[in-house]
């Protein structure tokens, strides 16, 4: 494991009652400041990475580290404080909560990291400055476009300044060119220093990304970090 990694699977499978094995002997490395997609067609086995990735789900056997601490050794509430410190996730819908504004859809990133409610505020404003939605704070979702409500999760995702972003599909629910222009945030988010892992199943996508990782019936097939001949082998 590579000292600034902030995400290490080693030899990770998961699989799921009924006996389909949704991952097989999943290795892979990031290290920090890293843009990378993970690109693989339907059924592939990209959700289920999301999840082992994201802390969301335990493996059936292989091992998990996020920023060096090894995720099986956490109970699920050590776990659970772990990914709300440490990792951020932007999702295809959205998943902002109507009823709140733009501000308090962004603050409640901060909700599992001790920030005190006054501190909250702050930050969440600093969040959407940093995606350029400084004068929509007061809004709510269904006031916004669908770019902007992606810029408002793409803020929560980095209120916290997590260790790694994971964006699922970030603009599978946008149309061409609003999907554009989140991408452009996204390189320019990294060009700051946030890593960000992307999953997606568009090619186009993924070929726009500085490192590739190509996954295919569980298995990593292709990663254009590393050559080609070595994945796999052990
Ligand atoms: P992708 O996100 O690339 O479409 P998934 O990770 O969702 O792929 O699925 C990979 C494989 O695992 C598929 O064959 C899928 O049907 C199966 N699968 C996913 N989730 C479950 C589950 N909860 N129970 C059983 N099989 C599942």
């Amino acid at each position: 494991m590579s000292a600034d990694a902030v995400l290490s699977l080693r030899d990770v499978s998961r699989t799921y009652a009924g006996g389909v094995t949704a991952l097989a002997g999943v290795s892979l490395d990031i290290v920090r400041g890293e843009l990378l997609a993970i690109v693989g067609p339907s059924g592939s086995g990209k959700s289920t990475l999301l999840h082992m990735m994201g802390t969301l789900d335990r493996p059936s056997t292989g091992t998990v580290h996020i920023n060096g601490h090894d995720t099986a050794r956490l109970p699920d509430r050590r776990l659970s404080a772990l990914r709300g410190r440490l990792l951020g996730f932007v999702f295809q819908h959205f998943h902002l909560t109507d009823g709140l504004t733009a501000a308090e859809n962004v603050a409640t990133g901060l909700l599992y990291a001790g920030v005190p409610r006054r501190q909250r505020r702050g930050l969440a404003s600093e969040a959407l400055a940093r995606v350029g939605l400084a004068h929509r704070i007061g809004h709510q979702p269904h006031q916004l476009s669908g770019g902007e409500r992606q810029r408002v999760a793409i803020a929560r995702a980095l209120v916290n300044r997590p260790a790694l972003v994971l964006a699922d599909e970030p603009t599978g629910a946008l149309d061409t060119a609003t999907g554009h222009a989140v991408l452009a945030l996204l390189h320019r988010l990294h060009e700051e220093g946030t890593t960000i892992a992307l999953i997606t199943h568009d090619r186009d996508i993924a070929a726009s990304l500085p490192r590739r990782v190509e996954i295919r019936d569980g298995r990593l097939v292709a990663d254009s970090a590393r050559a080609t001949a070595q994945v796999g082998t052990r």
